[in-house]
């Protein structure tokens, strides 16, 4: 099963993907649901950023990217929530990758 990762930019400084990659390679937390299923992981990458202004051509590639690469779900790192409240930017690119046939699933680790 063809699998994307996707995590808050902001996290980027300390995050290195490990305890997400870790959870995936040992079938835990939200990737338990996996445990006796194949996994291939097609994409693992960040938003692109609200700082300093949203690059949306630039995020929209990377959806894109995600769907071609036919990642069947897309999986949320836990760092897209922030008070019990997903980042709206986030919310509309789980929106559109639902559209293109990615189901997105809010969790990793
Ligand atoms: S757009 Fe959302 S997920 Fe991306 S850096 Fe900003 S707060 Fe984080």
């Amino acid at each position: 099963m063809k699998i994307a990762v996707m995590n808050c930019l902001k996290a980027n400084s300390v995050c290195t993907g490990a305890a997400c990659l870790k959870a995936m390679n040992e079938r835990i937390r939200s990737f338990e649901q996996y445990k006796d299923v194949p996994l291939e992981l097609v994409a693992f990458g960040r938003c692109s950023g609200c700082e300093n202004g949203i690059d949306e051509a630039g995020f929209k590639e990377k959806l894109d990217r995600i769907v071609s690469e036919g990642a069947e779900v897309c999986h949320y790192g836990v760092c897209t929530v922030k008070e019990g409240k997903e980042c709206p930017i986030m919310t509309d690119a789980a929106n559109y990758l639902e559209e293109h046939g990615v189901k997105v699933f809010r969790g990793t680790h």
